[in-house]
């Protein structure tokens, strides 16, 4: 079972909180006990867990940019003509995807943890995460 969700988000680190979707298709599923996969496409976008509220909403962009500096040398740049050499860096270290395991039809997840699509990208994106019971 797999379902596709379409999230809206702003450039360089802007994120959004999708535990309410993951948790909703978790009980559509019907599936007591597995785990489910939340996979964002794309090389430039990133799947965590954090505690979303607004401060850590700034302090992970903020963070991840002195990891991999927006305007830093990126060999990237020359091969396509694109400014995102550090969203792609950031990407790849966060991660596209994360696995959440459920019991009784319930996320195990922490009270404040919350499954997050994050877009890394320098423009806004139209991101797509993949949801699948395994
Ligand atoms: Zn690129």
């Amino acid at each position: 079972m797999i379902k596709i969700l379409h999230v809206n988000l702003d450039a360089h680190g802007d994120m959004a909180d999708i535990t309410d979707e993951v948790r909703k298709f978790v009980k559509e599923s019907g599936k007591r006990e597995g785990a489910v996969l939340v996979f964002a496409k794309g090389s430039t976008g990133a799947i965590t867990t954090i505690e979303y509220e607004p401060g850590l909403k700034k302090d992970f962009p903020r963070i991840m940019d002195k990891i991999a500096p927006y305007g830093d040398h990126y060999e990237h740049h020359k091969t396509w003509g694109d400014d995102n050499g550090s969203s792609h860096v950031k990407a790849a270290i966060v991660g596209p995807s994360i696995v959440v395991p459920f019991k009784d039809g319930e996320l195990l997840l922490g009270m404040w943890q919350q499954i997050v699509i994050v877009n890394f990208d320098t423009r806004p994106r139209r991101r797509e995460v993949i949801l699948q019971i395994l």
